[in-house]
């Protein structure tokens, strides 16, 4: 494979152009999905995309495709992106790291005269962060037929604007069926959001796939009663039983290591007094691992552990799982194409598995998918310090350019 190489300059350039727009004054991004700071982030894309000649189509829940043509312009495109829409308190490179990295990837094919067989085409996903719509990655999730276009645009924020009214306000309600078209590969370049590559020194993280996640919700009822005058044997405290199931949900994760997650991150307490024995508690737990066994094993140790903890105490238990994301594989031969790429440039490169859902992981039921990481400091993301190198940058998106040529053959 020939040794090209992208911008790195421009490519920096255009990360830090981008991230003015909803930048915080902590260094920061807050460009929530499909506010008028979205609309922005858009617009510039748009006008960087037809600048380089591309074509723009927008589809009906506001997935956005800049488009290259192909030699044989028939032949099903070799797709990359990712999504522009951040946290509230989000940084410069989540998400928008991988658009623009398929931008520089079109920039640098024009710079060499370059063409391709198959079209190449960069993706901006609607909605990737679900913080102001819930749940996250809604737009590659209607692509990928995971949800419903109805479902989708009736989705609300807390002030009750749908996904619908809201494209259509800022003119990104699209024309374009959306899916139900043949991608070739996709691709999705991304900061890491963990802190294995920076721990290992590693430049490129080639992604094997995702972990898998099983999602629920946890109630414990007991009795109310008050802080005096009840006597500590009788009490049926629903905050200690919730306090057990904690500790036992951190003990499953550590019992699975190196590659298990198990979180409480939410937690209720009623009536929340302090001098009332708390009478129930809502909470959620999160399971994550890449091998399906293991994930069920970890449930299998929650709902065993959690019935005997509130036996104990004289709780009742309701455990309800309200999610299942099975571990997803990506295509043995995206996979290989992201190898050979970080082996034709000479980057420092090892195996990964994605700890977080990326849109790359909906379109990967639909379309032969890969993933390349590059690190970000400490780890972090969805933080105003997230923060990624312009080398590591560069070294990420040379990869793609070389994945990508090597499924949509250069010519
Ligand atoms: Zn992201």
């Amino acid at each position: 494979m020939r040794n090209l190489a992208i911008d790195a300059e421009r490519l920096w350039a255009s990360l830090m152009e981008m991230a003015r727009i909803g930048a915080t004054e902590k260094g920061g991004v807050n460009r929530q999905a499909l506010t008028d700071l979205d609309r922005q982030g858009r617009d510039l894309f748009v006008a960087w995309a037809r600048e380089a000649g591309c074509s723009v189509s927008v589809d009906a829940i506001g997935n956005i495709f800049a488009r290259r043509p192909g030699r044989d312009d028939k032949l099903a495109p070799v797709m990359t992106g990712s999504h522009l829409d951040t946290q509230p308190t989000g940084g410069r490179f989540d998400g928008v790291y991988g658009v623009l990295a398929g931008l520089e990837v079109v920039r640098t094919l024009n710079d060499l005269g370059l063409a391709t067989e198959r079209p190449i085409e960069v993706a901006v996903w609607t909605n990737e962060e679900g913080c102001r719509f819930a749940p996250a990655m809604i737009g590659s999730g209607v692509f990928a037929g995971i949800f419903t276009l109805d479902r989708a645009h009736a989705t609300a924020d807390r002030d009750g604007k749908t996904m619908a009214g809201e494209l259509a306000r800022i003119g990104y309600l699209g024309e374009t069926a959306a899916g139900g078209r043949e991608i070739a590969a996709f691709f999705e370049t991304h900061i890491e959001q963990g802190p294995i590559l920076e721990a290992a020194g590693k430049t490129v993280g080639i992604v094997q796939g995702a972990q898998g996640q099983r999602w629920f919700d946890a109630v414990l009822t007991g009795q109310e009663a008050h802080a005096g005058p009840t006597p500590m044997a009788i009490r049926r405290d629903a905050l200690l039983g919730a306090a057990r199931v904690v500790d036992l949900v951190n003990r499953i994760g550590m019992d699975h290591q190196p590659n298990a997650c198990a979180t409480v991150g939410q937690l209720t307490v009623m009536p929340n007094s302090r001098n009332t024995i708390p009478g129930r508690v809502a909470f959620s737990v999160d399971l994550r691992h890449p091998d399906d066994e293991v994930l069920q094993a970890m449930k299998a140790g929650l709902e065993r552990g959690a019935t005997v903890i509130c036996e104990k105490i004289g709780l009742a238990l309701e455990l309800k799982e309200i999610w299942y994301q099975p571990p997803i594989a990506f295509d043995s031969d995206c996979v290989a194409a992201v190898a050979k790429g970080a082996a034709a440039i000479g980057q420092n490169a090892m195996p990964i598995v994605s700890g977080a859902g990326h849109d790359a992981c909906n379109i990967s039921t639909v379309a032969p998918t890969g993933m390349i990481f590059v690190p970000c400091a400490g780890g972090i993301s969805h933080n105003e310090v997230e923060a990624a190198t312009p080398a590591d940058c560069a070294a990420g998106c040379n990869v793609l350019l070389h994945a990508m040529l090597d499924r949509a053959q250069a010519v």
